[in-house]
């Protein structure tokens, strides 16, 4: 039976395009673009949005952390309340300011999500100081970079970050001091104090610089069109570019996300938490956190551990939850391997469960109570028992993904698509659009798609068009910071930023990203090879966990590396080489069956995926070092961005070799 999700019209598309080789402008289809977002008042600042509610709810939970007991381990979440940490936030700012700071002065923080991290940002937002994120995951190097590119003037550094903090320090002449923040609570706790730089004066803690600010301080903060903060994107790349976000995008990005959001009756509000522990240094965490503030929610720091993360879970109980597929992909693993441990009874029983409640989410029609309360009732308990909305965003999620969990979780599951460039998601589904896709521009966005010849992607295809995404609207960032040419490559003349999105509008209206512009290579016989576009189907193997796509213009094959799953891999062998299946993943996946069986799943999948018979992969080679994620491609080998986003000369410095050996032997 077709989908009966899509009831809004998820774009409106104006009549004409702009010019030639483009689709005509698209935007939301049911909501306007120029509502005044917070009628009444003045909201330019994130800083605001505190101020907002530490006046309306002072005693509200705002930021939370879990203290660890002398024995390390966690207890119940402690939160600051919303004027509490308004105080705290202006304390900081005058303290900074009364260091030599002025306005447009820049403010790195590096570290892992925590309190102080949000407390540290909220200073320099109530001040006017522009916020530099620093991945807590950078080396020396990256850090050095960004922080003379931006001139960064202040360090906030973790405890854990400080030693390789100082690294950089000699080499970074802009940096008049560091600030060590506590994952915890401020005053600072003793391991700060015991650490000798700062017993040397080189630096001082969180809590000496909050005592050189005015317990009376007042907020200065900057205008709607100065900078809140240079985001420097992880880039697979080169090296990271630094984009500019203003004070409006910034705002108007939250304000159309909770306009979209309280479209679908779904209004946040002072009693959500969100669990944060997607990068802060990442748009999608900041973008999160923001929605909350803004609705007087309040926020639970994870532990800084993301092995421990199913505990903070447990803990937080979070009513909204945003994530990246891989995180998803893990929860339905989890949920899958208790079901197939399960005796056969229960098995049967989840499958038909499944499909009767997946047909009624897909139809739209209400789920059958008898369904939720033998089985998905007690999944969701266990998972995320008072979640009430799910975001997902930052990479692909598959239907067949969103539909899992929409099904166990019984809440909606949006997929949110966006760039730091754009603060963020500027499309998104909705409960009722189709899964699988981008849904469609959120109020204020307007999205074109225009000609990429090369890529054979053009704006007249039929029946839907296709191209390179370009997007114009108050949260579209003007330029990245100290680079003109990197800003005129990126947006043109009337304001459209260039995505490097390969995007299609489906009929029903919906955006699909479908490539990347520019990771293209022409095998030996011609043909182009768009590996991203293949690493997306060919990752949907079950067998598959990560799969990079090799090939040259002097060969007219593909080859890959694989990274298999380990759970699926342990099943397998449980079936086909059970002496195997404690051995270990390098000791399945040496096996010449299992590769038979993986380079099966591979070419099955050229079928589904219809693809040309050059885009088969021939013959690959396995990564089976792999983390708690199940990755061998890591953010801590440097395969992949903090991100997740492959980086593509890494892996090839990494596995060239071996792979034109293969090339080789194979002749
Ligand atoms: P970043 O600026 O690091 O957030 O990366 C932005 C990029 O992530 C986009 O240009 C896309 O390539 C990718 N991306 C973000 N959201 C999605 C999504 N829902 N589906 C597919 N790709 C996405």
């Amino acid at each position: 039976m077709a989908s009966l999700r899509s009831k809004v019209e998820l774009s409106t598309a104006a009549a004409e395009p702009m010019r030639a080789g483009e689709s005509p402008v698209r935007t939301c289809g049911y909501l306007p673009a120029d509502e005044q977002p917070f009628p009444g008042e003045t909201i330019r600042t994130t800083y605001d949005f505190i101020a907002r509610y530490a006046k309306r709810q002072p005693t509200a939970n705002c930021l939370g952390w879990r203290p660890i007991s002398a024995a390390g381990v966690a207890g119940d979440y402690v939160f600051h309340s919303y004027s509490k940490v308004n105080e705290t936030a202006l304390r900081l700012g005058s303290a900074l300011v009364a260091g030599g700071l002025v306005k447009g002065d820049r403010v790195g923080v590096y570290g892992k999500n925590c309190p102080n991290w949000s407390m540290a940002q909220l200073a320099c937002s109530s001040q006017g100081l522009v916020l530099v994120p620093l991945y807590d995951s950078l080396g020396p190097n990256a850090v050095e970079y960004v922080i003379n590119h931006a001139e960064v003037k202040v360090v906030f550094s973790s405890v854990d970050n400080l030693p390789n903090f100082l690294a950089a320090r000699p080499q970074c002449p802009s940096v008049t001091k560091v600030v060590v923040m506590e994952s915890g609570d401020i005053p600072a706790a003793a391991t700060t104090k015991q650490l000798p730089s700062v017993a040397a004066g080189e630096v001082v803690t969180m809590e000496a610089l909050l005592a050189t600010g005015a317990t009376d301080a007042v907020a200065s903060p900057s205008g709607w069109e100065d900078l809140f903060v240079i985001m420097y994107t992880s880039g697979t790349t080169g090296d990271p570019k630094g984009v500019t976000l203003q004070n409006r995008a910034f705002v108007s990005s939250v304000a159309s996300a909770l306009r979209f959001f309280k479209h679908f009756n779904i209004e946040l509000n002072s009693s959500d938490t969100l669990l944060s522990f997607l990068p802060l240094a990442h748009i999608f965490a900041q973008q999160g956190e923001a929605l909350i503030f803004c609705a007087g929610g309040s926020v639970a720091y994870y532990q800084g551990d993301v092995k421990l993360l199913l505990n903070d879970l447990e803990v937080a109980k979070p009513t909204v939850f945003a994530g990246v597929p891989r995180v998803f992909a893990r929860f339905q693993q989890r949920i899958m391997e208790t079901v197939e441990t399960s005796g056969w009874l229960k098995r049967k029983l989840f499958d038909i469960a499944y499909s009767s409640v997946l047909a009624s989410v897909q139809n739209a029609t209400p789920r059958s109570g008898l369904w939720d309360t033998l089985i998905f009732n007690k999944v969701r308990a266990k998972l995320l028992p008072n979640c009430r909305l799910v975001i997902t965003g930052s990479a692909p999620m598959s239907a067949q993904t969103n539909d899992f969990l929409n099904v166990c979780l019984k809440c909606p599951v949006l997929q949110g698509y966006g760039l730091t460039e754009t603060v963020g998601g500027m499309c998104c589904t909705a409960p009722n659009f189709p899964t699988g896709t981008c849904g469609g521009p959120l109020p204020g966005a307007e999205v074109k798609l225009v000609d990429v010849p090369d890529m054979e992607y053009t704006a007249a295809d039929k029946p839907c068009p296709r191209g390179e995404i370009c997007v114009r609207g108050p949260f579209v960032t003007r330029s990245y910071y100290r680079n003109e040419e990197a800003t005129a490559a990126a947006i043109d003349s009337d304001g459209f930023f260039a995505t490097g999105d390969i995007g299609r509008w489906n009929e029903d209206g919906s955006l699909q990203i479908i490539d990347r512009k520019k990771n293209l290579f022409k095998l030996a016989q011609g043909e182009y090879v768009s590996p991203e576009a293949l690493e997306q189907e060919y990752a949907k193997c079950k067998l598959v966990s990560q799969i990079w796509v090799y090939g040259s213009s002097f060969e007219a094959t593909l080859l890959a590396v694989v990274v298999p799953d380990p759970i699926v891999a342990k099943a397998w062998a449980a079936k086909n080489a059970p002496d195997k299946v404690s051995a270990g993943l390098a000791a399945i996946a040496a096996l010449p069956a299992f590769k038979k069986a993986v380079l099966e799943e591979l070419k099955a999948m050229t079928v589904t995926a219809k693809f040309k018979r050059y885009e088969e992969i021939r013959d690959l080679l396995f990564e089976t070092e792999v983390n708690d994620l199940g990755q061998g491609f890591t953010v801590e080998n440097d395969l992949l961005t903090p991100t997740f986003k492959y980086k593509r000369p890494q892996l090839s410095k990494k596995y060239k070799a071996s792979l034109e050996a293969m090339y080789a032997s194979s002749k």
